[in-house]
């Protein structure tokens, strides 16, 4: 059969670092042709526009400093070129970008292409809630599939072992994909379930503005561990309530509980939310002052979540997503 062409839609902190993975992982396999082409949101860094300086150094200087990326990731600003000949596209982009980037690459990919989000964010339309996949799925006409687990970008880039799951319906794929992810650092777990594998990695995000919170007012360790229990109950609770066919063991994979600890202790969503009760700065100003144009995905999340609950009137069985919801709000009508 003829070799897979591999193409990655994003190039930010955890981008940058499963690049890493990737490149290293094609190099040693038959299934995957050896370039890797990356699309980079073009922006300049110092005078030099990010995409020469990733093809130079070989590093995203900007957002993964000092990791090597392998040398046949080769970036590239248009996404359209980027993508065009790919059969095997990997998204991982802030998912406030996801529509934008769809509408580009509409009727521009190969017939074959298949698809896997690493996004962690969900998306209210007309229809209801969706997962990122389901959107990029429909908008692309593609088979999209969901990576997502306890990943902290800089310890996967540093070769810390870390597990994650991969959500894909069509079980003939999941040889592809572990070929393609799986390392002696990075274990891969596949799993039909893709809905909860994507539900677990963007409602964590909502627990960890939570656990930030609660560090700000320097609540101990069992405050944390209480809201991490109430809040792998309420993804259970929200995930049933929205969606169909929801396994119970999804949760026990690394895209559940464990991703919900490390971002409750180690993740970005955590560490600003804390900022934020703490000097009374607005979101946006934090996110700029501390993330050096990473995204949040957390507090978007946190109140879509809790605009869904009042809308379904359910919002009494869920007190943890409600809280965040409302200390959010509370602190912004303060800051
Ligand atoms: P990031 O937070 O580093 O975001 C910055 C990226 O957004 C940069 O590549 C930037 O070029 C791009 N960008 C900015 N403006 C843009 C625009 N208008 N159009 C397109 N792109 C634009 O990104 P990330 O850390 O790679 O996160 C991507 C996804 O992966 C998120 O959903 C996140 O939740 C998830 N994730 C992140 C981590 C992590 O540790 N960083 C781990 C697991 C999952
Ligand atoms: P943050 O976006 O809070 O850093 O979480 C990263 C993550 O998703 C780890 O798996």
């Amino acid at each position: 059969a003829a070799m897979r062409r591999v193409c990655l839609v994003g190039s930010g902190n955890w981008g940058s670092a499963i690049a890493k993975i990737i490149g290293n992982n094609v190099m040693k396999s038959k299934l995957f042709e050896k370039t890797v082409n990356m699309y980079v949101y073009e922006e300049m860094v110092d005078g030099q526009k990010l995409t020469d300086i990733i093809n130079k150094r070989h590093e995203n200087v900007k957002y993964l400093p000092g990791v090597q990326l392998p040398s046949n990731v080769v970036a590239i600003p248009s996404l359209v070129d980027a993508c065009k000949d790919a059969n095997v596209l990997v998204f991982v982009i802030p998912h406030q970008f996801v529509d934008r980037i769809c509408n580009q690459l509409k009727g521009n990919l190969a017939p074959d292409a298949v698809g896997v989000s690493l996004i962690k964010g969900l998306s209210q339309s007309s229809v209801g809630i969706e997962n990122m996949s389901d959107i990029i799925g429909q908008q692309l006409d593609i088979n999209c599939s969901a990576l997502m687990g306890a990943n902290i970008a800089h310890e996967v880039a540093d070769e810390q072992f870390c597990e994650s799951t991969i959500g894909c319906t069509e079980e003939t794929l999941w040889p592809m994909w572990k070929e393609l992810f799986h390392c002696s650092y990075f274990k891969i777990n596949c799993v039909r379930d893709v809905h909860t594998v994507e539900l677990c990695g963007a409602l964590k995000n909502a627990v960890a503005v939570g656990a930030g919170i609660i560090d700000a007012l320097e609540f101990g360790d069992n405050t944390k561990a209480a809201v991490i229990r109430l809040g792998l109950i309420e993804m259970r609770l929200f995930a049933k309530h929205f969606f169909s066919g929801v396994e119970e063991t999804t949760f026990f994979e690394s895209c559940g509980l464990a991703d919900l600890i490390t971002t409750c202790y180690g993740g970005r969503n955590r560490k600003v939310a804390e900022a934020f009760v703490r000097t009374g700065k607005s979101l946006e100003e934090l996110e700029a002052e501390m993330l050096n144009g990473q995204k949040l995905q957390g507090p978007h999340t946190a109140f879509q979540v809790y605009q869904l609950l009042k809308e379904k009137n359910i919002e009494k069985q869920f007190p943890l997503f409600t809280s965040v919801s409302f200390l959010l709000s509370f602190c912004v009508f303060f800051s």
